[in-house]
């Protein structure tokens, strides 16, 4: 079986270096191994998503001389897909509907941080409190049947109790700090990740998981900055029975302060510097690549 390699950008905003070295890379590496190579669009954040967004995606990359096999997976038409995933998570006891706002969790942990500092997640975040997961079956219920919108979490402490075995991964490439080689998982880091968004029956980190087992991806490259959230994605393979795919994440594109590349510069976006008279070859070099 070749190996199946994916690229899988979001639409909310127009492709950058960053992203034209990680579909380069993808295609390089599909290419030298005589794999696969698909296009997966993730927006579940139909908030934040636009159509002309997604519509750029394919005229950057084909402009880049890339090439994907069609049809091209949507994730907003497998809400479905991630619905089965919550409901075996759900049958396993491993996930429980949480009902703050952002504020009310920031003033949450304000006040625990008032008293000791609160850990934070490899992306800075602060942790769930965890207050809904004390709350009882008939409060939950009656919760939700007044409306109320809610987010799914998991319960990471239940979860890595319900596992056996080793969890790790074979990186190829290396995270921010070089780790490479089999890389031991350490998802409780996170704490109580989201796995449904309250918008949406999915979070980036369910259904990239769910999706990746799907389309039969072998091969996950994508920038370090996704290196931690490798954990969760391996410990959701493992309690959903999925295939773990080998990861390697390359470094990323920094800008003139060593910054990673936004969305929001327009400077490094792909249309700008081909409006500007890039050639794809042009941009190959600036990532790095030749
Ligand atoms: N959609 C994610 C992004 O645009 C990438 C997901 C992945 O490669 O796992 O950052």
């Amino acid at each position: 079986m070749p190996p199946v390699f994916r690229f899988a950008p979001s639409p909310n905003g127009h492709l950058h270096l960053g992203h034209a070295l990680s579909a380069l890379l993808n295609a390089d590496r599909a290419k030298a191994a005589g794999g696969r190579m698909l296009l997966r669009i993730e927006d579940i954040d139909t908030s934040r998503c636009r159509p002309e967004y997604e519509a750029a995606i394919y005229e950057d990359l084909a402009w880049l001389g890339l090439t994907w096999e069609r049809p091209v997976r949507r994730q907003s038409e497998h809400f479905d897909a991630y619905r089965a995933a919550l409901g075996q998570l759900d049958a396993m006891g491993l996930i429980y509907p949480s009902f703050e706002s952002r504020a009310e969790i920031a003033a949450m942990v304000a006040m625990r941080e008032a008293e000791a500092p609160w850990p934070r997640d490899p992306d800075g975040a602060p942790l769930y409190p965890g207050a809904a997961k004390s709350l009882t079956t008939a409060e939950r219920a009656s919760r939700i049947a007044s409306g109320v919108p809610y987010a799914l979490r998991l319960d990471m402490a239940r979860a890595l109790s319900a596992l056996t075995g080793e969890l790790d991964w074979a990186e190829t490439g290396a995270g921010l700090a070089g780790e490479t080689g089999t890389v031991a998982a350490d998802p409780g880091q996170w704490g109580d990740v989201i796995l449904a968004r309250k918008d949406a029956p999915a979070s980036y980190h369910l259904a990239v998981t769910v999706d990746d087992a799907a389309q039969g991806v072998t091969d996950v490259v994508r920038g370090s900055d996704l290196f931690h959230a490798t954990s969760v994605h391996r410990l959701l393979q493992k309690l959903l029975g999925l295939p773990a795919p080998r990861y390697y994440h390359h470094r990323l594109i920094l800008d003139a302060d060593g910054r990673k590349l936004s969305k929001s510069t327009q400077a490094t976006a792909l249309r700008e510097l081909r409006g500007r008279g890039a050639t794809p070859a042009a941009i190959r070099k600036a990532v790095g690549l030749d």
